[in-house]
């Protein structure tokens, strides 16, 4: 079917194109909508297999192909946001003209349900491995030079290794790799890097075979998935984070977003549960933070203190929400984001029906 210009046809698929000088392959896609980011475009090329995927809402259209010739690593992505137009600009690797962009494959040219397309997974190094507290450490993994991939705010990945002969495969939720720094200045945060904060659970069998990782060894990381919605938190005067344990990882993406991108909000709240001290994940950078951002508030929550801790103790239930949750203003518009063992998050959704909040004002992180 054609899309004649003038007519209202409200086919929405995205269609592409392509075009080529004596250097350069460019495919362009029109995806029909309005409001194009960066992280919404995931391309991946591993020697003359082209994967390009666009999130659009809850669908995804693909460009799956085998090139009709070799390009050279790394290229280009170009988005231009307003007229919902994607670029992908390659890199020929020989001087040659190409009759064809190259052979599709399976699912090229398909705009289907986000959910009904299956992960895709590409082979990211391990470049260091650092301390964070007695049980859990901070992995930061190197994306391949031809990966175009940003994980969104509030989105986890997958890791898949080979443990045993068995693929075995867990979610994890990237987080960066500071919250007292100026990441934009930072070169570690060029979009290259994906850090992950994980707790080594003594019989854990994923995070057993991660800890055994050397550095320079490879893992296969998977697109973003997830369906917290940053505009939730835009609208929003009251910003409420329900952390427990490394139910802390979606919460540092959330908080720097949340200081640094929305005007509206008055006061940000992290309620951090831990069973020890020495459990608190990035303590000095959050009490940092409280002390440079005025609208940032944290509280430490322990559930097996020792005597001398002078803080909150207990696990989380209605009396303590009822104490630390509470509007700035009556009529404050308020979210409320909460992650952590199963339990806990359910306690925590129960908790805070009783105390009135809707689901609307609500956002609990789970697989
Ligand atoms: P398993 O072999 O599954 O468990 C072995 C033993 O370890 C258990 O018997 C228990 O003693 C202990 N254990 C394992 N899992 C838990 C648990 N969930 N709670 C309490 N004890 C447990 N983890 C992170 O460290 N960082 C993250 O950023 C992160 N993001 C996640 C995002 C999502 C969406 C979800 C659903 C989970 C996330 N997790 C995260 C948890 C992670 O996916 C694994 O469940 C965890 O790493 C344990 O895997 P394992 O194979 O080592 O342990
Ligand atoms: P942990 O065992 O060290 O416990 C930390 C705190 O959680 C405790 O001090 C307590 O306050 C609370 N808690 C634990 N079990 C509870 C229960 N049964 N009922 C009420 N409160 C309870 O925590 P951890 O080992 O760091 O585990 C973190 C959990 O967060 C994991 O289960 C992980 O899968 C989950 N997680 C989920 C996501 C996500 O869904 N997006 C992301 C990261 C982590």
């Amino acid at each position: 079917e054609k899309n004649i210009p003038g007519t209202s046809a409200r086919d929405l698929t995205p269609s592409y194109d392509w075009f080529q000088t004596d250097g350069l392959i460019t495919i362009v896609v029109y995806t029909k909508q309005k409001d194009m980011n960066a992280e919404l475009v995931i391309v991946d090329c591993q020697d003359k297999r082209l994967r390009g995927e666009i999130i659009l809402a809850d669908h995804s259209y693909l460009i799956e192909l085998d090139l009709d010739h070799a390009v050279r690593e790394g290229f280009d992505v170009n988005i231009a946001e307003k007229v919902g137009k994607v670029e992908i600009i390659l890199k020929k690797k020989d001087n040659v003209h190409w009759k064809v962009l190259g052979r599709p494959l399976e699912s090229h040219n398909t705009f289907i349900k986000r959910t009904d397309r299956g992960l895709f997974y590409r082979k990211c190094k391990l470049v260091s491995k650092t301390e964070v507290t007695h049980d859990t450490k901070l992995f930061c993994l190197m994306l391949p030079k031809s990966t175009h991939l940003q994980v969104p705010t509030g989105q986890h990945v997958y890791l898949k290794q080979v443990i045993a002969g068995t693929e075995v495969v867990k979610p994890y939720t990237p987080i960066l790799p500071s919250l007292t720094l100026d990441f934009k200045q930072l070169s570690c945060h060029d979009g290259a890097h994906i850090y992950l904060m994980i707790k080594i659970y003594s019989c854990g069998l994923f995070t057993q075979a991660l800890d055994h990782l050397q550095i320079g060894d490879y893992v296969s990381v998977s697109s973003p998935e997830g369906n917290f919605k940053k505009s939730q938190v835009q609208t929003s005067e009251d910003l409420f984070l329900l952390a427990a344990g490394t139910g802390f990882t979606p919460m540092v993406k959330l908080l720097n977003f949340a200081l640094t991108e929305v005007s509206c909000l008055r006061t940000v709240k992290l309620i951090f549960f831990n069973k020890k001290e020495d459990d608190i994940l990035w303590r000095n950078q959050l009490e940092e933070l409280a002390l440079k951002d005025k609208r940032f508030e944290v509280q430490f929550v322990l559930s097996e203190p020792t005597k001398d801790w002078g803080g909150k103790q207990g696990k989380i239930s209605l009396s303590l929400l009822s104490e630390c949750v509470k509007r700035s203003r009556k009529d404050s518009k308020v979210l409320i984001c909460i992650c952590g063992p199963t339990p806990f998050t359910e306690q925590g959704v129960e908790c805070l029906r009783d105390l009135g909040y809707s689901q609307e004002e609500m956002h609990a992180f789970t697989a």
